[in-house]
Protein backbone atom coordinates (compact mmCIF):
# COMPACT_ATOMS: atom_id res chain seq x y z
CA UNK A 1 0.00 0.00 0.00
CA UNK A 2 1.64 2.95 -0.78
CA UNK A 3 2.20 5.90 1.69
CA UNK A 4 0.61 9.38 1.24
CA UNK A 5 2.15 12.07 3.35
CA UNK A 6 -0.77 15.04 4.13
CA UNK A 7 0.96 17.69 5.50
CA UNK A 8 -1.16 19.62 7.34
CA UNK A 9 -1.63 22.17 10.24
CA UNK A 10 -4.65 20.31 11.14
CA UNK A 11 -4.49 18.49 14.33
CA UNK A 12 -4.41 14.44 13.98
CA UNK A 13 -7.76 13.97 15.47
CA UNK A 14 -9.24 15.84 12.38
CA UNK A 15 -7.76 13.58 9.52
CA UNK A 16 -10.87 11.11 9.59
CA UNK A 17 -11.77 12.61 6.22
CA UNK A 18 -8.73 11.69 4.36
CA UNK A 19 -8.11 8.67 5.82
CA UNK A 20 -11.56 7.60 4.76
CA UNK A 21 -11.30 8.40 1.23
CA UNK A 22 -8.19 6.54 0.89
CA UNK A 23 -9.08 3.77 2.58
CA UNK A 24 -7.21 0.75 0.96
CA UNK A 25 -5.68 3.15 -1.08
CA UNK A 26 -3.06 4.80 1.05
CA UNK A 27 -1.72 5.27 4.50
CA UNK A 28 -1.94 8.83 5.65
CA UNK A 29 0.50 10.45 7.31
CA UNK A 30 0.26 14.23 8.60
CA UNK A 31 3.11 16.57 9.74
CA UNK A 32 3.38 20.23 10.31
CA UNK A 33 5.63 21.71 8.10
CA UNK A 34 8.67 22.84 9.55
CA UNK A 35 10.58 24.27 6.31
CA UNK A 36 11.80 23.18 2.83
CA UNK A 37 14.88 21.01 4.06
CA UNK A 38 12.15 18.73 6.10
CA UNK A 39 9.99 18.88 3.20
CA UNK A 40 12.49 17.91 0.92
CA UNK A 41 13.37 14.71 3.01
CA UNK A 42 9.52 13.82 3.37
CA UNK A 43 9.53 14.08 -1.05
CA UNK A 44 11.53 10.87 -1.44
CA UNK A 45 9.59 8.19 -0.46
CA UNK A 46 5.75 9.52 -1.10
CA UNK A 47 3.17 8.34 -3.94
CA UNK A 48 1.39 11.76 -3.20
CA UNK A 49 1.49 14.86 -1.40
CA UNK A 50 -1.39 16.86 -0.45
CA UNK A 51 -0.03 20.57 1.02
CA UNK A 52 -2.30 23.18 3.01
CA UNK A 53 -1.86 26.82 3.16
CA UNK A 54 0.16 27.53 0.13
CA UNK A 55 3.31 26.04 1.88
CA UNK A 56 5.94 26.04 -0.89
CA UNK A 57 6.69 22.69 -3.19
CA UNK A 58 9.71 24.03 -4.91
CA UNK A 59 12.22 22.15 -7.76
CA UNK A 60 14.62 20.94 -5.22
CA UNK A 61 11.43 19.04 -3.26
CA UNK A 62 10.36 18.05 -6.38
CA UNK A 63 13.78 16.69 -7.77
CA UNK A 64 13.54 14.78 -4.59
CA UNK A 65 10.76 12.59 -5.79
CA UNK A 66 10.96 9.05 -6.57
CA UNK A 67 7.11 7.94 -6.77
CA UNK A 68 5.78 10.90 -6.45
CA UNK A 69 2.61 10.84 -8.73
CA UNK A 70 0.58 13.43 -7.51
CA UNK A 71 1.04 16.79 -5.55
CA UNK A 72 -2.39 18.02 -4.64
CA UNK A 73 -2.50 21.92 -3.06
CA UNK A 74 -5.77 21.74 -0.47
CA UNK A 75 -6.92 25.40 -1.99
CA UNK A 76 -7.82 27.87 -5.22
CA UNK A 77 -4.38 28.98 -5.81
CA UNK A 78 -1.50 26.92 -6.97
CA UNK A 79 1.51 29.94 -7.36
CA UNK A 80 2.95 28.07 -4.08
CA UNK A 81 3.98 24.91 -6.45
CA UNK A 82 6.52 24.71 -9.28
CA UNK A 83 4.24 23.64 -12.10
CA UNK A 84 6.73 22.49 -14.85
CA UNK A 85 9.20 20.98 -12.19
CA UNK A 86 6.36 18.47 -11.54
CA UNK A 87 5.10 18.30 -15.34
CA UNK A 88 8.78 17.41 -16.29
CA UNK A 89 8.75 14.61 -13.75
CA UNK A 90 5.56 13.02 -14.83
CA UNK A 91 3.69 14.24 -11.47
CA UNK A 92 0.36 15.88 -11.87
CA UNK A 93 -0.14 18.93 -9.95
CA UNK A 94 -3.61 19.62 -9.22
CA UNK A 95 -5.45 22.34 -7.32
CA UNK A 96 -9.77 22.35 -5.66
CA UNK A 97 -10.73 25.10 -7.73
CA UNK A 98 -14.47 25.22 -6.56
CA UNK A 99 -15.10 24.64 -3.13
CA UNK A 100 -15.39 27.87 -2.01
CA UNK A 101 -16.45 30.22 -4.75
CA UNK A 102 -20.04 31.01 -2.72
CA UNK A 103 -17.78 32.01 0.53
CA UNK A 104 -15.25 34.28 -1.60
CA UNK A 105 -17.63 36.30 -3.01
CA UNK A 106 -20.01 36.80 -0.02
CA UNK A 107 -16.68 37.83 2.11
CA UNK A 108 -15.65 40.26 -1.38
CA UNK A 109 -19.42 41.83 -1.13
CA UNK A 110 -19.31 41.85 2.54
CA UNK A 111 -15.60 43.76 2.28
CA UNK A 112 -17.70 45.93 -0.25
CA UNK A 113 -20.21 47.10 1.88
CA UNK A 114 -18.07 47.33 4.86
CA UNK A 115 -16.09 49.57 3.81
CA UNK A 116 -18.87 51.81 1.59
CA UNK A 117 -21.37 51.62 4.38
CA UNK A 118 -18.37 52.48 6.65
CA UNK A 119 -19.44 49.65 8.99
CA UNK A 120 -15.94 49.23 11.17
CA UNK A 121 -15.31 52.86 11.63
CA UNK A 122 -18.95 53.61 12.54
CA UNK A 123 -19.36 50.63 15.25
CA UNK A 124 -15.67 52.04 16.88
CA UNK A 125 -17.04 55.55 16.99
CA UNK A 126 -20.25 54.31 18.90
CA UNK A 127 -18.09 52.20 21.05
CA UNK A 128 -15.98 55.22 21.57
CA UNK A 129 -19.03 57.12 23.03
CA UNK A 130 -20.34 59.04 19.52
CA UNK A 131 -23.95 57.83 18.63
CA UNK A 132 -23.90 60.27 15.48
CA UNK A 133 -24.31 59.25 12.23
CA UNK A 134 -22.76 62.35 10.90
CA UNK A 135 -19.40 60.72 11.73
CA UNK A 136 -19.66 58.68 8.23
CA UNK A 137 -19.84 61.81 6.24
CA UNK A 138 -18.71 61.72 3.42
CA UNK A 139 -21.14 58.83 2.13
CA UNK A 140 -22.60 57.58 -1.12
CA UNK A 141 -25.27 55.60 -2.35
CA UNK A 142 -24.07 52.20 -4.28
CA UNK A 143 -27.03 52.36 -6.89
CA UNK A 144 -25.81 53.36 -10.41
CA UNK A 145 -21.99 53.23 -9.27
CA UNK A 146 -19.82 51.36 -11.56
CA UNK A 147 -17.89 47.92 -10.50
CA UNK A 148 -15.24 46.85 -11.96
CA UNK A 149 -14.42 43.52 -12.17
CA UNK A 150 -10.87 42.28 -13.20
CA UNK A 151 -10.74 38.69 -13.88
CA UNK A 152 -14.37 37.41 -14.48
CA UNK A 153 -13.70 33.69 -13.72
CA UNK A 154 -15.60 31.35 -10.91
CA UNK A 155 -15.30 33.86 -7.91
CA UNK A 156 -15.82 37.51 -10.18
CA UNK A 157 -18.72 35.49 -11.99
CA UNK A 158 -20.34 34.91 -8.69
CA UNK A 159 -19.41 38.58 -7.39
CA UNK A 160 -20.63 40.10 -10.41
CA UNK A 161 -24.32 38.19 -9.55
CA UNK A 162 -24.16 39.74 -6.18
CA UNK A 163 -23.69 43.17 -7.23
CA UNK A 164 -26.10 43.31 -9.84
CA UNK A 165 -29.86 43.45 -7.91
CA UNK A 166 -27.51 46.44 -5.81
CA UNK A 167 -28.22 48.42 -9.31
CA UNK A 168 -24.09 48.55 -10.28
CA UNK A 169 -23.30 48.91 -13.58
CA UNK A 170 -20.54 45.71 -14.33
CA UNK A 171 -16.87 46.52 -16.43
CA UNK A 172 -14.91 43.76 -17.14
CA UNK A 173 -10.85 43.08 -17.51
CA UNK A 174 -10.83 39.61 -18.45
CA UNK A 175 -8.22 38.89 -21.99
CA UNK A 176 -8.44 35.52 -21.28
CA UNK A 177 -12.62 34.85 -21.41
CA UNK A 178 -14.36 33.35 -24.69
CA UNK A 179 -15.68 37.18 -26.00
CA UNK A 180 -19.24 37.75 -24.94
CA UNK A 181 -19.17 36.07 -21.60
CA UNK A 182 -19.61 39.26 -20.09
CA UNK A 183 -22.91 39.95 -22.15
CA UNK A 184 -24.23 37.20 -20.26
CA UNK A 185 -23.75 39.23 -17.30
CA UNK A 186 -24.95 42.49 -18.37
CA UNK A 187 -22.04 43.90 -18.02
CA UNK A 188 -19.37 45.44 -20.40
CA UNK A 189 -15.68 44.32 -21.34
CA UNK A 190 -13.32 47.19 -21.36
CA UNK A 191 -9.67 48.01 -21.50
CA UNK A 192 -7.32 48.50 -18.72
CA UNK A 193 -7.12 51.95 -18.88
CA UNK A 194 -10.79 51.87 -19.00
CA UNK A 195 -11.88 50.03 -16.00
CA UNK A 196 -9.34 51.91 -13.54
CA UNK A 197 -10.92 55.90 -14.53
CA UNK A 198 -14.28 54.39 -14.77
CA UNK A 199 -14.50 52.00 -11.68
CA UNK A 200 -16.21 53.02 -8.42
CA UNK A 201 -15.40 49.67 -7.00
CA UNK A 202 -12.50 47.98 -8.59
CA UNK A 203 -12.70 44.05 -7.17
CA UNK A 204 -9.37 41.90 -8.10
CA UNK A 205 -10.45 38.24 -8.81
CA UNK A 206 -7.41 36.95 -11.03
CA UNK A 207 -4.40 34.44 -9.99
CA UNK A 208 -1.07 35.49 -8.98
CA UNK A 209 1.05 35.34 -12.33
CA UNK A 210 4.08 37.16 -13.46
CA UNK A 211 1.53 39.31 -15.35
CA UNK A 212 -0.93 39.83 -12.49
CA UNK A 213 1.63 40.55 -9.75
CA UNK A 214 1.73 43.98 -8.85
CA UNK A 215 -0.92 44.52 -11.56
CA UNK A 216 -2.09 47.59 -9.59
CA UNK A 217 0.68 50.04 -8.35
CA UNK A 218 1.43 53.79 -8.37
CA UNK A 219 0.60 54.37 -12.25
CA UNK A 220 -2.58 52.43 -11.43
CA UNK A 221 -3.78 54.23 -8.45
CA UNK A 222 -2.85 57.96 -10.51
CA UNK A 223 -5.44 56.45 -13.15
CA UNK A 224 -8.18 55.88 -10.65
CA UNK A 225 -10.98 58.05 -9.21
CA UNK A 226 -10.22 59.72 -6.00
CA UNK A 227 -13.62 58.54 -4.53
CA UNK A 228 -12.95 54.57 -6.02
CA UNK A 229 -12.14 51.84 -3.75
CA UNK A 230 -10.32 48.65 -4.56
CA UNK A 231 -10.83 45.37 -3.05
CA UNK A 232 -8.64 42.12 -3.22
CA UNK A 233 -9.88 38.68 -2.15
CA UNK A 234 -7.62 37.38 -4.27
CA UNK A 235 -4.05 37.07 -3.71
CA UNK A 236 -1.43 40.02 -2.11
CA UNK A 237 0.94 40.18 -4.37
CA UNK A 238 -0.99 41.82 -7.26
CA UNK A 239 -1.22 45.31 -5.16
CA UNK A 240 2.58 46.76 -4.79
CA UNK A 241 1.44 47.16 -1.14
CA UNK A 242 3.63 49.72 -0.40
CA UNK A 243 2.17 52.11 -3.13
CA UNK A 244 -1.33 51.18 -1.80
CA UNK A 245 -0.01 52.55 1.40
CA UNK A 246 0.56 55.79 -0.62
CA UNK A 247 -2.24 56.30 -2.43
CA UNK A 248 -4.56 55.97 0.32
CA UNK A 249 -2.41 57.78 2.41
CA UNK A 250 -2.60 60.94 0.03
CA UNK A 251 -5.84 60.27 -1.54
CA UNK A 252 -5.57 58.68 -4.71
CA UNK A 253 -8.52 56.85 -4.11
CA UNK A 254 -10.87 56.63 -1.65
CA UNK A 255 -10.32 53.82 0.75
CA UNK A 256 -9.28 50.02 0.13
CA UNK A 257 -10.25 46.49 1.96
CA UNK A 258 -8.21 43.45 1.42
CA UNK A 259 -8.51 39.98 2.93
CA UNK A 260 -4.85 39.18 1.21
CA UNK A 261 -1.79 41.13 1.38
CA UNK A 262 1.55 41.03 -0.09
CA UNK A 263 4.09 39.31 2.63
CA UNK A 264 1.05 38.05 4.94
CA UNK A 265 0.62 38.93 8.18
CA UNK A 266 0.73 43.03 7.19
CA UNK A 267 4.60 43.59 8.02
CA UNK A 268 5.58 40.02 6.81
CA UNK A 269 6.64 37.12 9.29
CA UNK A 270 5.54 38.71 12.70
CA UNK A 271 2.18 40.12 12.90
CA UNK A 272 2.56 43.48 13.38
CA UNK A 273 0.44 46.40 14.98
CA UNK A 274 2.35 49.44 13.66
CA UNK A 275 2.22 48.60 9.91
CA UNK A 276 0.95 51.41 8.22
CA UNK A 277 -1.99 50.05 6.80
CA UNK A 278 -3.74 49.55 10.00
CA UNK A 279 -3.25 53.25 10.83
CA UNK A 280 -5.51 54.15 8.12
CA UNK A 281 -9.35 54.89 8.63
CA UNK A 282 -9.89 53.95 4.90
CA UNK A 283 -8.51 50.41 4.91
CA UNK A 284 -9.98 47.58 6.56
CA UNK A 285 -8.47 43.79 6.60
CA UNK A 286 -9.23 40.45 7.07
CA UNK A 287 -6.74 37.32 8.00
CA UNK A 288 -6.73 35.52 4.66
CA UNK A 289 -10.00 33.68 5.70
CA UNK A 290 -12.40 34.49 2.64
CA UNK A 291 -12.34 30.77 1.69
CA UNK A 292 -13.53 29.51 4.84
CA UNK A 293 -16.87 28.33 6.38
CA UNK A 294 -17.54 25.01 8.18
CA UNK A 295 -19.29 23.73 4.95
CA UNK A 296 -16.47 24.76 2.42
CA UNK A 297 -13.66 23.19 4.95
CA UNK A 298 -15.14 19.68 4.59
CA UNK A 299 -15.43 19.88 0.97
CA UNK A 300 -11.76 21.23 0.68
CA UNK A 301 -10.27 18.38 2.45
CA UNK A 302 -12.77 15.79 0.52
CA UNK A 303 -12.17 16.74 -2.59
CA UNK A 304 -8.29 17.24 -2.39
CA UNK A 305 -8.26 13.46 -0.86
CA UNK A 306 -10.43 12.42 -4.19
CA UNK A 307 -8.26 13.88 -6.17
CA UNK A 308 -5.74 11.99 -4.57
CA UNK A 309 -7.55 8.85 -4.81
CA UNK A 310 -8.47 9.22 -8.40
CA UNK A 311 -4.52 9.59 -9.24
CA UNK A 312 -3.67 6.38 -7.24
CA UNK A 313 -6.22 4.14 -8.53
CA UNK A 314 -4.80 5.26 -12.25
CA UNK A 315 -7.88 7.67 -13.61
CA UNK A 316 -7.26 11.40 -14.75
CA UNK A 317 -7.43 14.10 -12.33
CA UNK A 318 -9.92 15.97 -12.27
CA UNK A 319 -8.36 19.51 -11.78
CA UNK A 320 -4.71 19.47 -12.98
CA UNK A 321 -2.96 22.28 -13.77
CA UNK A 322 0.39 21.74 -15.37
CA UNK A 323 -0.65 19.66 -18.32
CA UNK A 324 1.43 21.80 -20.48
CA UNK A 325 4.36 20.54 -19.21
CA UNK A 326 3.49 16.97 -19.12
CA UNK A 327 3.49 16.25 -22.40
CA UNK A 328 6.52 14.97 -24.38
P1 LIG B 1 -10.66 31.38 -12.01
O1 LIG B 1 -9.50 30.67 -12.61
O2 LIG B 1 -12.02 30.77 -12.12
O3 LIG B 1 -10.74 32.87 -12.62
C1 LIG B 1 -9.62 33.68 -12.79
C2 LIG B 1 -9.92 34.64 -13.94
O4 LIG B 1 -8.82 35.56 -14.05
C3 LIG B 1 -10.04 33.92 -15.30
O5 LIG B 1 -11.25 34.28 -15.95
C4 LIG B 1 -8.83 34.43 -16.09
O6 LIG B 1 -9.08 34.55 -17.48
C5 LIG B 1 -8.60 35.78 -15.44
N1 LIG B 1 -7.25 36.30 -15.65
C6 LIG B 1 -6.08 35.63 -15.67
N2 LIG B 1 -5.06 36.47 -15.92
C7 LIG B 1 -5.61 37.71 -16.05
C8 LIG B 1 -5.08 38.99 -16.31
N3 LIG B 1 -3.77 39.18 -16.49
N4 LIG B 1 -5.93 40.04 -16.38
C9 LIG B 1 -7.27 39.87 -16.19
N5 LIG B 1 -7.84 38.67 -15.98
C10 LIG B 1 -7.01 37.61 -15.89
O7 LIG B 1 -10.27 31.62 -10.49
P2 LIG B 1 -11.29 31.93 -9.29
O8 LIG B 1 -11.77 30.64 -8.72
O9 LIG B 1 -12.26 32.96 -9.71
O10 LIG B 1 -10.26 32.53 -8.22
C11 LIG B 1 -9.60 33.78 -8.42
C12 LIG B 1 -8.46 33.93 -7.43
O11 LIG B 1 -9.01 34.08 -6.11
C13 LIG B 1 -7.61 32.65 -7.30
O12 LIG B 1 -6.61 32.57 -8.24
C14 LIG B 1 -7.07 32.72 -5.88
O13 LIG B 1 -5.77 33.26 -5.91
C15 LIG B 1 -8.03 33.66 -5.17
N6 LIG B 1 -8.72 32.99 -4.05
C16 LIG B 1 -8.63 33.57 -2.82
C17 LIG B 1 -9.28 33.00 -1.75
C18 LIG B 1 -9.25 33.64 -0.39
O14 LIG B 1 -9.50 32.95 0.61
N7 LIG B 1 -9.00 34.93 -0.29
C19 LIG B 1 -10.00 31.82 -1.92
C20 LIG B 1 -10.09 31.27 -3.20
C21 LIG B 1 -9.45 31.87 -4.27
Amino acid sequence: MPALRVLDLLPPPMHNVEVEVLEGLAQVDIREYEDETSLRDLASDVDALLVWYSIPVTKSVIDRMERCKVIVDAGVGYDNIDLESAGRRGIYACNVPDYCVDEVADHTLGLMLALLRKIPAMDSSVRSGNWDFRAAIPIASLRGKVLGVVGLGRIGSAMTLRCLPLGMKVRVYDPYIPPGKEKSFGAEAVSWDRILAESDVLTLHVPLTEETRHMLGLEEFRKMKDTAVVINTSRGEVIDKETMVEALEKGMIGGAACDVLEGEPPAGGEFNTEDPLLQLDNFIVTPHMAFFSFESGMALRRMAAEEIARVLKGEEPRAPVNLEYMDG
